[in-house]
C-alpha cells in the first residue's frame, strides 16, 4: 500500500513516465511542484499545452518547427542542394551547434529496426524519396548521418540502395563517432570531423 495520497501518487506516475526519471526523483519533482507557486505551476503547465498546440512538422524536412517551413528549409543562405539525413529533430540540434553543415535536413523519425517490428515505411523514408525527386529543386548530395548502431548503419545502407539509383552522390559520416554512440551526445568537434569525413557509400 501506497504512503502518499492517491492524488499525489498519480503525480508521482505522472513524473515517473518521462524518461530517465526513477521513482525516488519523480516523487522530489512532484513534492517540488506541490510546493511550487499557483503562478508558477500554471506557467509550467502552458508552457507544455502551447509547445503541444503550435508545434508541427516542416513539411519539407519533417523537423519539428513553430513555422512551416522550419527556419532552416526557408532559409535562402541554406543550400538545399545538400540535405542531411538524422534519426531524430534532437539530431538536428546536435549538428546545427557545429555551425559546419550549411546545407538542409531530412528527418526519419526514427530507424528501420525489424526487432521492434519498425520497417522502411514506418519512418519517413517515401518523403525523402519525393524530395530527391522534385525536378524543381534538385539535390547534389544526401548525407546519412544516421546513428552509428546497428539499426542506424542498415538505415544508412537500405538509403544508399535507394538513392544511388537516382543519380544523387550518398556520403556516410565516419570518423569520431563511437559506435553504439548517440548523435545527440556527440560533442561539436567530434561532430564535425565525422562531418568533414564523409565517405561515399
Ligand atoms: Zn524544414
Amino acid at each position: 500500500m501506497s504512503l502518499y495520497s492517491p492524488s499525489i501518487e498519480k503525480l508521482i506516475e505522472s513524473f515517473e513516465r518521462l524518461p530517465s526519471i526513477g521513482h525516488k526523483t519523480a516523487a522530489r519533482l512532484a513534492f517540488h511542484m506541490l510546493n511550487a507557486s499557483e503562478e508558477e505551476t500554471n506557467e509550467f503547465i502552458s508552457s507544455i499545452v502551447n509547445a503541444k498546440k503550435n508545434l508541427k512538422y516542416c513539411s519539407k524536412c519533417y523537423n519539428i518547427s513553430d513555422t512551416d517551413p522550419c527556419i532552416i528549409c526557408g532559409n535562402p543562405k541554406r543550400d538545399q542542394s545538400i540535405i542531411c539525413v538524422v534519426e531524430d529533430v534532437r539530431d538536428v540540434i546536435a549538428m546545427e551547434k557545429t555551425h559546419e553543415f550549411k546545407g538542409v535536413y531530412h528527418v526519419l523519425h526514427g530507424s528501420i529496426s525489424p526487432m521492434n517490428g519498425v520497417g522502411p515505411d514506418d519512418i519517413k523514408i517515401k518523403e525523402l524519396l519525393s524530395r530527391l525527386m522534385d525536378q524543381e529543386n534538385p539535390v547534389k548530395e544526401v548525407i546519412l548521418a544516421t546513428n552509428p548502431r546497428v539499426e542506424g548503419e542498415a538505415t544508412a545502407m537500405y538509403l544508399s540502395k535507394l538513392i544511388k539509383p537516382l543519380g544523387v552522390s550518398v556520403t556516410r559520416i565516419a570518423h569520431g563517432i563511437p559506435v553504439g554512440g548517440d548523435l545527440e551526445y556527440t560533442d561539436e568537434i567530434t561532430l564535425t570531423k565525422a562531418l568533414e569525413g564523409r565517405r561515399e557509400i
